[in-house]
């Protein structure tokens, strides 16, 4: 059984199964799909679609986008190994969506929410001019409607080929989130696996409430690099949810079965 086991693995068509990556058990994709992605046999979270994404959280059918044609316009028209044009066609078209985040208005357990959520498919869902703009926007829509603002970030930090204009976007939407706490909008930051870099570094801290799933991977500069700079060996579990929710750098790690639930619980106690 052993044996017909391993075949079976080899020889699965990728679009019905789906291994796991950390238990390797191979999973019937409709299964993963109906449980969120969600490994049954060790819960190992997969990264979830944007799409997907909004789904888990939102109340069906409520979820309004705006600013969906916002795009990027190559403002230092940088020329990588590959142009920066040239990388945001391809992810456009892979995507199907003009940047790295969505964002609109939504219910969640039946209460009024602006709900951004980053899009990790889309260049590593990093953070150039126009994510850090529609994430203004989406706190200014959330002033004006009095919704509490929702963030669910998934990001490998700064967009790279927006060099100094990607790092502003720390400072600009920090900004935008000060001005929710003084309009006393509550603002709750939900991580999910990986948030790194500029995001953790700016927007994605700075909840009122941060969640997080399990396991993600949060932090600033990745383990081996800080290994490297401090000359010393980093515990166990470093950068993992479980770990910053034991130092109190997040508030809560939630399993993703329970998302929409307790984000609606703390939607109602802010209520
Ligand atoms: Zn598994």
């Amino acid at each position: 059984m052993g044996w017909f086991a391993k075949t079976r693995r080899n020889i699965i068509p990728s679009n019905v199964w789906e291994k796991c990556k950390r238990c390797e058990e191979a999973i019937y994709r409709k299964d993963l799909e109906k449980n969120f992605w969600v490994c049954q046999k060790c819960d190992y979270h997969f990264a979830l679609p944007n799409l997907d994404r909004i789904n888990l959280l939102a109340d069906e059918g409520t979820f309004e986008e705006f600013d969906a044609a916002l795009a990027s316009d190559d403002p230092l028209q940088f020329q990588g190994v590959v142009p920066y044009r040239e990388r945001l066609k391809k992810s456009q078209a892979k995507t199907l969506v003009k940047e790295a985040i969505t964002t609109g208005y939504a219910k969640i357990c039946g209460l009024p929410v602006v709900l951004a959520v980053f899009n990790f498919d889309f260049m590593g869902g990093s953070m150039g001019s126009v994510v850090g703009e529609k994430i203004v926007r989406a706190c200014e829509n959330a002033i004006q409607r009095r919704h509490p603002f929702v963030l669910v970030s998934t990001s490998g930090g700064a967009r790279m080929d927006e060099g100094i204009l990607s790092l502003m976007q720390m400072i600009k939407t920090g900004m935008a989130v000060a001005r929710l706490s003084m309009e006393r909008i509550p603002f709750i930051s939900f991580l999910a696996d990986p948030t790194t870099g500029g995001v953790t570094a700016s927007v994605a801290m700075l909840g009122d409430v941060i969640l997080a799933e399990p396991g993600a991977l949060i932090g600033f500069a990745g383990p081996r690099v800080i290994e490297q700079t401090i000359k010393q060996t980093l515990p166990k579990g470093f950068q993992r949810a479980e770990f910053l929710k034991e130092k109190g750098v997040i508030d809560m790690v939630v399993h993703r079965s329970q998302a929409k639930n307790t984000v609606g619980k703390i939607l109602r106690f802010f209520a």
